[in-house]
């Protein structure tokens, strides 16, 4: 990057405020898929969203690539950074605005953490719904980028349910404000296209989001099954009775030994076990709980653990939620793939991925929103056994054919930043594909904003996308072997 450009971005945001040096930006080579790194030229950290749109306005003045970066929990890549480019890491723009309770609705800058925001409103007796697993690390304009989701969603809705309105920097350093603090803007629903965009239309600046009242009664149980067959049936026959929990959660053996391992939250011994959480009022909740401990004593749970306090349930969570980074205690290093399928077809692609493991000889963890059929298979690895590492990537791409086969998708919440965007030509014919792109670069026209993410390469309109690109490993014939 010329010096000349670097100064100017100095002179912006201020000198402090610009990391040029190699071992500062070794921080910002990746995000939490570590095996994808590139090193940034620079790194800005502007202080509110004029310095934003002062730095936007100056790449693209000088035709120089960007890439926006919240708290770099994402699982896909969307956050690595691009050779040549500079990184926007929003972590300062981390004020909360206003919260305003009688409406229902909080406006936060990008960088403020999910939790931060059910914090802000406990007191009040709201929260806001939406609740990765990284929720406490992981910021809203991430959240927002990525249309996220967590264990709730399955009744309350992913991101882009929960936010009325954003204001954003688009790629030539117009500031727009979409959507708004009312239930229903007017005209297309342009917020709706910015949410799960993973940067590559706009930087979004400012969230505002709708808050829930906490419901009046919750209760959690934990169910522990010989199989994971018997425990997919129990979540059929939940939701088939007409109960949609606020979440239903699956963790196979392998998930569980993990989560012992981290934070012990001292589950029931079981190949499988299933957390199923309702919520809402208190006689409702009562009712509906009995038939859901009746239909997993029916489908042969072993053991049905039910909460008696709050402390109970946080613990029963911890294990969950502690799951995928507690995969760290049993493999050297791990691939977290995200992919889903209609709920009925769980039992299928789960068998497809026990018999992948057995082939490829990774073990695989499978931990998963199991409501809304959303995937989360860990596949361990180690990078420092020659040829583990490419038989992992091999692995997680064979997962996302049997989600295909099944009728799935690609991403059920963790997008597809550059990880997948090689899988998309699987996904979309090229006429899709082509349409996404003419969105895209109506937005963006100089392809600087987040290039090389979501969309499969060539990026430029109207031509056709290439084949999907083979990983050299599968391209060695690796995938046929296992
Ligand atoms: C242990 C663990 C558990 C997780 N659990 C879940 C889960 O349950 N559900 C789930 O959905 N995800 C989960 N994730 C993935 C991740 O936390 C989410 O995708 C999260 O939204 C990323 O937020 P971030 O601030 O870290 O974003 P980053 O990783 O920094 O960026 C993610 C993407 O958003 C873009 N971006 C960031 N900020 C902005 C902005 N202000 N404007 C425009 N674009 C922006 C980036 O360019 C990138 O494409 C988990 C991750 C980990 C490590």
């Amino acid at each position: 990057m010329d010096a000349a450009f670097l100064d100017e971005l100095r002179g912006l945001v201020g000198a402090a405020s610009v990391l040029h040096d190699p071992l500062q930006l070794l921080t910002y080579e990746c995000d939490a898929l570590p095996h994808l790194r590139e090193s940034p030229s620079a790194v800005v950290l502007p202080a509110s969203a004029a310095d934003v749109q002062a730095v936007v306005r100056a790449c693209a003045r000088a035709g120089v690539p960007f890439v926006a970066r919240g708290h770099g929990t994402g699982l896909s890549g969307g956050a690595l950074p691009v050779k040549g480019g500079v990184v926007i890491a929003l972590s300062r723009l981390n004020r909360v605005l206003e919260v305003d309770v009688e409406n229902q609705r909080v406006t936060v800058e990008p960088g403020v953490t999910n939790l931060e925001i059910t914090r802000q409103v406990a007191r009040f007796g709201y929260y806001y719904a939406p609740d990765p697993s990284s929720q406490q690390v992981c910021s809203i304009g991430g959240n927002v980028a990525e249309n996220s989701g967590g264990a709730h969603c399955l009744k309350y809705g992913f991101t882009t349910h929960h936010v009325l309105g954003v204001e954003a920097v688009l790629p030539d350093g117009e500031m727009v404000h979409l959507g708004g603090p009312l239930a229903d803007a007017a005209g297309p629903d342009l917020l709706g296209l910015v949410v799960g965009s993973e940067g590559t239309l706009a930087i979004v600046t400012k969230v505002i989001v709708r808050i829930l009242r906490r419901p009046e009664a919750v209760q959690t149980l934990l169910a522990a099954f010989e199989t994971i067959d018997a425990a997919g049936g129990a979540v059929s026959d939940i939701i088939g009775a007409g109960i949609i929990p606020a979440a239903i959660e699956m963790m196979d053996a392998l998930a569980i030994r993990a989560a012992e391992a981290a934070v012990a939250p001292n589950f029931p011994p079981a190949d499988t076990v299933l957390i199923v959480e309702l919520d809402g009022p208190a006689a409702e909740v009562a009712a509906l709980f009995g038939v859901v401990r009746e239909v997993c004593s029916r489908r042969g749970a072993t053991a049905i653990e039910v909460a008696q306090t709050d402390d109970h349930r946080q613990r029963i969570w911890r294990g969950r939620k502690a799951a995928f980074a507690a995969m760290g205690r049993l493999s050297h290093n791990y691939y977290v793939q995200d992919g889903v399928v209609p709920r009925t077809r769980l039992p299928e692609v789960l068998g497809r991925i026990r018999r992948l493991e057995a082939a490829s000889g990774l073990r695989i963890a499978n931990v998963f929103h199991a409501g809304d059929g959303n995937l989360h298979p860990l596949i361990c690895y180690d990078e420092r056994v020659p040829g583990e590492a490419d038989r992992a990537a091999v692995a997680a791409a064979e997962i996302l054919s049997y989600c295909l086969d099944a009728g799935g998708s690609l991403t059920g919440e963790h997008g597809i930043g550059a990880d997948k965007s090689r899988f998309m030509p699987q996904m979309f014919s090229p006429d899709d594909l082509d349409v996404m792109q003419r969105v895209r670069l109506a937005f963006d026209p100089g392809n600087l904003s987040n290039p090389g993410k979501v969309f499969p390469a060539p990026r430029l309109c109207g031509e056709v996308p290439g084949p999907y690109r083979r990983h050299p490993a599968e391209a060695a014939g690796l995938a046929e072997r296992m």
